[in-house]
């Protein structure tokens, strides 16, 4: 209330002016400075103190407290602001009743509420005017007195007093809409810093221990951790953690053991938990001590949960929802980097283990860019190239690096024609190379050269081989067979003469035949036609004894033969089971020393059948066992000096038995004799011929 007197003398103009000016002012605390200068500039107060609303939203009880006082700066107010406050609800205190009804207050003697504050600031005599906003006592201004304030004080302290509450109640939600604004823009700039910066991170470790800093330093937390998780494992693997302390083990050892504690539950469920007081938490992990509330946040790529971060802190009830959308903007800008991250590490390592695999094959090979220019060479290329082992090769020419080499004829050859070129090259270390050259879009031009020169080697033998059989071989055998037709011609031949002169054109074809197998070892090897049948085992070995007969009479060694049972059939083809069986025995007669003995045994063996041709001979010592089915391998011994032959023959027999899908195998012990065995399959019996129809009847 403005008392009556002071009505006529208050310049009302000049305050209305400085009410204006004070409704300008944005800052609260600019404010109260402001409104403490002017009280004790347009009164006889010596001092002043303002006293305003703890909580403008607040409900209940609300409390009054000091926040301007004269020569107290903000930062020196903060203690009394925090430790004194007046209630005003159903006060019975003199002051605040006063205020209460509109009244301006001068202290008497009586012991006021206010009192606390007014021994800290030593007055000995005060007053005080009340701000209303609506009907809520919302602020006092207080001023230290000498004696009694005249009436024009009183007058214009009400009056200004009056405009001071709204003042300051819109300065503080202004304030406090720029403290919001100002701590989204801090969220903001942060979160751009980190966009920036995980954007420049590549490296996986990095980008988590950045995420895992940047979390914990916005949330205050103490500790945190980062753990990828595998969705198809279900399984969480803890990659980053900072502030804790002790042994990492003993930690790892636990979260293994807990499998993965409350991070766990949340890349379960994919939605963040807060938890207040980890004692509630059954799922809490307690890796370290004094902890006292947690937040995990789960980080997503495409609605997949790809990691957890988690943080902690000592503080109960620390994290707020604020903390936690914050964490969960984080997570949304990690996601991607962790991500890219992990995609890069995964590149890196299957680039590594190819370049490895590179590295380490035997065959050279060569990557140039498209300017022609060396990518890539493995190890295989220095001694190829004649290279030196430590020179630096990489973004060299291939002018160059081929230079002197029949591959830089090649490698031109395909730049001209864009096509791939596979050629047998020459090298100057004297070996023979099988050179590949193709073009890869983004890659380049891949050379790749095998060598091939043991190939080449054998390719020569086999030629020689084959052109002196064909030659010496068929050669006469073709003048035999002429000579024979001549006979006949001009003879006439009847009886066993005949018989004779046919086993002997049959012979000579069975030899050509032979020939002709040896010729097309080289088809046998891509898969010959097979004419299968059923074959009577014993008169085809029976057979092929009688061809080597002659040879074991003349070195008086005996052939025992036997086939249990004795209708035993096989399923093969004629030309070459004989081929097989002749060879075998032959052998065994060719390697036994004179008086010697050979078995030839055949026998059913579940559904086979197993011809066993056993000798007394040299034998095969382990070394050599394992290489006479090798084609051309002949065993180089003082015994072996004289007997002629093409280390061919068991090389046949192994292929022939194999695309009968047999098996073949020897048993030998040096200067005892060998066992070999073959397995062919079991043969039907012909049908017997059909009964007469009457007989049917
Ligand atoms: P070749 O008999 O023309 O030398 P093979 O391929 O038939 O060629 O045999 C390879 C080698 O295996 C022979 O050189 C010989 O040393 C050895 N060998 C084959 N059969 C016997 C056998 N029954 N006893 C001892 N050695 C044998």
């Amino acid at each position: 209330m403005i008392p009556a007197e002071a009505k006529v003398e208050v310049n009302w103009q000049a305050l209305a002016q400085l009410q204006l000016k004070l409704a300008t002012l944005l800052d609260f605390e600019a404010l109260l400075q402001e409104v403490l200068r002017e009280v004790t500039a347009n009164t006889a107060a010596k001092s002043a103190a303002v006293l305003f609303l703890e909580n403008l939203t607040g409900t209940g009880n609300i409390i009054l407290r000091p926040v301007g006082i004269t020569r107290y700066t903000p930062g020196s107010i903060q203690p009394l602001r925090e430790s004194i406050g007046f209630s005003i609800a159903n006060s019975s205190d003199a002051a605040i009743s006063a205020w209460a009804e509109h009244r301006f207050y001068t202290s008497d003697e009586t012991n006021s509420a206010l009192k606390p504050l007014i021994d800290v600031l030593q007055w000995q005599k005060w007053a005080g005017a009340p701000s209303f906003v609506g009907d809520q006592l919302t602020a006092a201004v207080l001023v230290e007195i000498d004696g009694a304030l005249s009436a024009l004080d009183q007058g214009w302290l009400s009056a200004f007093s009056a405009g001071v509450g709204i003042a300051l109640k819109n300065t503080r939600l202004h304030t406090q809409a720029i403290a919001g604004l100002n701590a989204r823009m801090n969220e903001l700039a942060i979160l751009q810093r980190i966009d920036l910066e995980l954007s420049e991170q590549i490296e996986p470790d990095h980008v988590y221990e950045m995420t895992l800093d940047w979390a914990m330093r916005y949330t205050g937390s103490q500790c945190g951790t980062i753990a990828t998780y595998d969705e198809a494992t279900n399984a969480l693997r803890f990659v980053s953690e900072l502030g804790y302390e002790g042994q990492a083990d003993t930690r790892a050892m636990m979260r293994a053991s807990a499998r993965g504690g409350i991070a766990r539950r949340v890349a379960n469920s994919g939605r963040s938990d807060n938890i207040p007081d980890i004692t509630s938490d059954p799922d809490y992990m307690p890796v370290a001590a004094q902890i006292r509330s947690h937040l995990s946040i789960p980080v997503n790529k495409e609605d997949r949960v790809i990691a957890v971060i988690s943080v902690e802190s000592r503080k109960l009830n620390h994290y707020t929802d604020d903390h936690m959308t914050f964490l969960e903007r984080l997570a949304a800008r990690a996601g991607n980097a962790m991500d890219n991250a992990r995609l890069f590490a995964e590149t890196v390592s299957e680039r590594e283990k190819l370049s490895r695999i590179v590295s380490n094959i035997a065959d050279v090979v060569i990557v140039f860019d498209e300017n022609n220019n060396v990518l890539l060479m493995n190890q295989s290329a220095i001694p190829v190239l004649r290279l030196y082992a430590d020179g630096k090769y990489e973004g060299k020419p291939a002018a160059e690096v081929l230079s002197d080499t029949a591959l830089l004829e090649v490698y031109d050859k395909s730049r001209t024609y864009h096509q791939p070129i596979n050629e047998e090259v020459k090298m100057p270390n004297g070996r023979a190379y099988n050179a590949q050259l193709s073009w890869h879009a983004n890659i380049g031009r891949i050379l790749v050269l095998q060598d091939i020169t043991s190939l080449k080697e054998t390719d020569q033998l086999k030629n020689e081989l084959i052109s002196t059989v064909s030659h010496d071989l068929k050669q006469p055998l073709t003048v035999m067979n002429g000579y024979l037709e001549l006979l006949q011609l001009t003879q006439t031949f009847e009886g066993r003469s005949l018989e004779y002169i046919q086993n002997a054109r049959r012979s000579i074809m069975n030899m050509r035949g032979l020939i002709d197998d040896l010729l097309n070892l080289a088809k046998i090897e891509s898969g010959i036609q097979l004419n299968v049948s059923s074959l009577e085992i014993k008169p085809l070995l029976q057979g092929c004894i009688n061809g080597i007969r002659g040879a074991a009479a003349a070195k008086m060694i005996a052939i025992d033969f036997s086939v249990e049972p004795v209708d035993l059939y096989l399923a093969g083809d004629l030309t070459s089971i004989n081929q097989v069986f002749s060879n075998l025995i032959g052998n065994a007669v060719k390697y036994t020393s004179p008086e010697g003995k050979v078995t030839v045994k055949a026998e059913k063996n579940g559904d086979a059948v197993l011809v066993t041709i056993q000798d007394t001979g040299l034998g095969i010592s382990p070394e050599d066992q394992a290489r006479i089915f090798d084609r051309f391998y002949r065993v180089r011994r003082p015994e072996t000096d004289n007997i002629e032959g093409t280390g061919l023959g068991l090389a046949i027999v192994k292929r022939l038995v194999e695309i009968h899908r047999g098996q073949i195998g020897v048993e030998s012990r040096l200067g005892e004799g060998s066992k070999f065995f073959v397995r062919l399959p079991l043969g039907k019996p012909e049908a017997p011929p059909a009964e007469p129809e009457a007989a049917q009847e």
